[in-house]
C-alpha cells in the first residue's frame, strides 16, 4: 500500500505528453495550450478615451465652467489626427483615440454644449489623466500574456482573439477506452434481471474524461472472466493513450482485471494505495498505453478517478496544473478519519451567514451511495491516522470538475 501522494507522483513521472495541434480558436474552449501566447501589439494601442464626452486640456479648464472651441471629434474606428492647441476641445467617443495635445476627457455628462456657436462648456475641472487610458497601459507588445500548460477558458478567450491567435496551438486529445467489468452488469438500456444491476460506473468515467479533455469509447461490459478480460484489453490498448476500467481489482474470487494484466505484460506500477474510499486502485501500462483499474463501486470510481486518471488524462495535453487545487474549508460537522489511509470523502460546500465556506460531509451509506453522491461537490481530504477532525475546523478539500 503506497501513500496517495506518492500514487500521484508516480502518474506525474509515467505519462507523457502527446502531440500538439492547431485548432480554430472557436474549437479553443477547455483545452490546454501548447504555446505561449504573445501580444503582437501594444493594449491599448493608442491612448485610448474611457468615457464619452470632451478632450481637452487639463490647465484649460481649471476655472469652471471653461468654455472651449469643438475643433473636431474622434470616434471609435475613426479618430480625428491633428493637434488640438490651447482653448480647443475634441467631441470624443469611448474608445476612441485621445489627440496628441489633450490631456484628459470630461465626461460628456459635466460639460454643455453650447448651441450652433461650435463652444463647450467644461462645468468641471479635470486632473490631467482622467479618463485615459494610455498606450500600452494593459500591456506591451511582446509580453508573453498566456502560457503553454494553462487552461483556455471563456475568460481567456478575449486575450486569444485580441492578438490574433485565428488557430491555436493546444494538447492533442488523449483517447481513452472504458470498460466495465463484472458479470452482474448490464446496459443502461437493459431492465435487470435478477442479481443483476445496470453499469453506472462506464458512464460516470466517460463523463470525468470528457471533462478532463478526452475522447472516449465506451467498451461492451465485460463479465468477470479472465480470457474475456485479456482480449478486450489487449484490443483497446492498440487503439488509445489510455483505459480506464472499473471492478475486479479488489480480493474477492471473481476479481480477475490485475490477472488478466498481468497476463498481458502489463508492467504494474501500484496496484493499493493508502486511500479511502479507492484502496484498490491500479496504475499499469501495456505498450504505450496507461491502464487505471479503479475500483468497482462508483464513490471509489469518481474518487480515484479525479486523483489519478484526471491527472494522467491532462498531463497528456501538456497541462502544467494537472492535480485537483487543494483548497480549505471549515467543516460543517465532524469527520472520522481512517487508520493507515488517507480519506477522501464526499461534501457539499455552502457558505455561512459570515461567508465563510463550509464543507458539509455527506450523509451517505458508503462507497456504493451513488444516489447521495449526486449531491456531492468536493472531497474533505483527511490525513491518514488522523481519528477525527472536529466541527468548524480548517480541513483540506477538492473541488470536483463539473
Ligand atoms: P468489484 O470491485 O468488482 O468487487 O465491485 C464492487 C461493487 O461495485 C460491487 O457491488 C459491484 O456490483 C459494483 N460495481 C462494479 N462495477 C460497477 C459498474 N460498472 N456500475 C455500477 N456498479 C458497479
Ligand atoms: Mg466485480
Amino acid at each position: 500500500m503506497i501513500p496517495v501522494a506518492d500514487a500521484i507522483q508516480i502518474v506525474l513521472s509515467q505519462t507523457s505528453t502527446l502531440s500538439a495541434e492547431s485548432v480554430p480558436l472557436s474549437d479553443a474552449l477547455a483545452r490546454i495550450l501548447a504555446e505561449n501566447i504573445v501580444a503582437d501589439t501594444d493594449l491599448p494601442p493608442f491612448d485610448r478615451a474611457q468615457m464619452d464626452g470632451y478632450a481637452v486640456r487639463a490647465a484649460d479648464v481649471v476655472k469652471t465652467p471653461a468654455r472651449l472651441r469643438i475643433v473636431g471629434e474622434s470616434a471609435a474606428g475613426v479618430g480625428w489626427h491633428n493637434e488640438m492647441n490651447t482653448g480647443e476641445a475634441v467631441r470624443i467617443m469611448t474608445g476612441a483615440p485621445v489627440p496628441s495635445g489633450a490631456d484628459a476627457v470630461q465626461q460628456v455628462e459635466l460639460t454643455r454644449e453650447v448651441n450652433g456657436a461650435g463652444l463647450v462648456e467644461i462645468l468641471e475641472s479635470v486632473e490631467a489623466g482622467r479618463s485615459i487610458v494610455r498606450q500600452a497601459q494593459e500591456i506591451k507588445r511582446g509580453e508573453t500574456v498566456l502560457r503553454a500548460g494553462d487552461d483556455i477558458n471563456a475568460q481567456t478567450i478575449a486575450t486569444l482573439a485580441s492578438f490574433g491567435y485565428a488557430q491555436v496551438k493546444v494538447g492533442r486529445r488523449p483517447h481513452v477506452a472504458v470498460m466495465a467489468t463484472g458479470s452482474e452488469l448490464v446496459d443502461v438500456d437493459q431492465k435487470p434481471a435478477q442479481d443483476q444491476i445496470r453499469d453506472s460506473n462506464n458512464y460516470t468515467i466517460e463523463a470525468y474524461a470528457k471533462l478532463a479533455g478526452a475522447t472516449v469509447e465506451r467498451l461492451p461490459l465485460a463479465g468477470d472472466d479472465t480470457e474475456q478480460l485479456k482480449k478486450q484489453i489487449a484490443a483497446a490498448v492498440e487503439r488509445s493513450d489510455a483505459l480506464i476500467t472499473s471492478g475486479g481489482v479488489s480480493m474477492g474470487v471473481y476479481d480477475f482485471t490485475k490477472a488478466a494484466l498481468k497476463e498481458l505484460g502489463a508492467e504494474i506500477f501500484f496496484e493499493r494505495v493508502a486511500l479511502r474510499p479507492g484502496k484498490p486502485t491500479v496504475f499499469a501500462r501495456i505498450g504505450k498505453t496507461l491502464v487505471f483499474g479503479l475500483p468497482g463501486n462508483p464513490v471509489s470510481v469518481a474518487v480515484t478517478f479525479n486523483l489519478f486518471a484526471r491527472t494522467a488524462l491532462r498531463i497528456m495535453q501538456g497541462s502544467t496544473q494537472p492535480t485537483l487545487r487543494p483548497e480549505t474549508a471549515a467543516l460543517a460537522r465532524s469527520v472520522k478519519g481512517s487508520a493507515e489511509r488517507e480519506s477522501y470523502l464526499p461534501a457539499i460546500l455552502r457558505t455561512d451567514e459570515k461567508g465563510t465556506l463550509l464543507a458539509e460531509p455527506l450523509k451517505w451509506g458508503g462507497s456504493s451511495d451513488f444516489v447521495a453522491f449526486a449531491r456531492t461537490t468536493a472531497l474533505i481530504n483527511v490525513p491518514a491516522d488522523v481519528k477525527l477532525i472536529e466541527k468548524e475546523k480548517i480541513v483540506r478539500i477538492v473541488k470536483l470538475p463539473n
